[in-house]
């Protein structure tokens, strides 16, 4: 039985932050180390990503002029624990090309945050999901991240239509919940943490802290 459908997704979050407390996200430390972590982290698994991050550490790369200016194969070199590295050096270099014909992360932090939005949607291989990565967690703007995990639990709990789009769901999201960056923040990992622990392809509903709210609970 459906107890409490259709739940806000307030209360979404309050269930989630209960079950699993606080994330402390994103793992790294700096805003560009946040940055690349967000263009490595397409399509593969984030202790991948912190592999690479941490060859471009061992190397003393982990800066935008040099990776700006190094070769594209001995990055993708380094790049080479986060798949598709050869890929990911090219829209990496375009990045820091990008960020350092900017002025670098004190000019672009005085961009309001569709301007910035837009600058960052301009560089290739970079899309609306690492721009808002981006966005939220190195320049904490209140732009909330809608990815896989987001789009398989909240249609599930039948709170949206899977099929919708990313800006649709992007505006559903941050319509119904205060502007709080810090919100946004907690929110997005709590997701994760979820859709890894409990709403998985193949969901666990008995483990589920959510199932008696969930449309499709099984
Ligand atoms: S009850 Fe099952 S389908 Fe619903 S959110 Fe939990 S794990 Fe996902």
């Amino acid at each position: 039985m459906v107890k409490g459908y259709p739940m806000s997704l307030q209360q979404v979050f309050d269930h989630l932050l209960t079950a699993y407390g606080r994330q402390h996200w994103w793992p790294g430390e700096t805003p560009f180390e946040v940055m690349v972590g967000a263009i490595l982290t397409q399509n593969t698994a984030w202790g991948n990503v912190e592999k690479a991050i941490a060859n471009l550490q061992e190397n003393d790369v982990l800066a935008a002029e040099v990776i700006a200016g190094c070769g594209h194969d001995r990055l993708a070199a380094w790049l080479k624990p986060s798949g598709y590295f050869n890929i990911k050096a090219t829209r990496l270099q375009n990045f820091c090309r990008w960020y350092l014909a900017q002025g670098g992360f004190k000019a672009l932090s005085q961009r309001p945050t569709d301007e910035l939005r837009h600058g960052l949607l301009s560089v290739n291989g970079v899309g609306p999901e690492t721009a808002d990565d981006i966005l939220l967690y190195a320049f904490e703007r209140p732009v909330f991240v809608i990815d896989a995990y987001t789009r398989r639990l909240f249609s599930r709990l039948g709170l949206v239509d899977e099929k919708l789009g990313y800006e649709t769901l992007r505006s559903i999201f941050e319509t119904a919940l205060p502007t709080d960056v810090a919100l946004f923040n907690e929110y997005h990992a709590l997701i994760v943490r979820h859709a890894k622990h409990a709403c998985r392809k193949r969901p666990l509903c008995a483990t589920c802290s959510l199932a008696t709210d969930c449309l499709t609970a099984g």
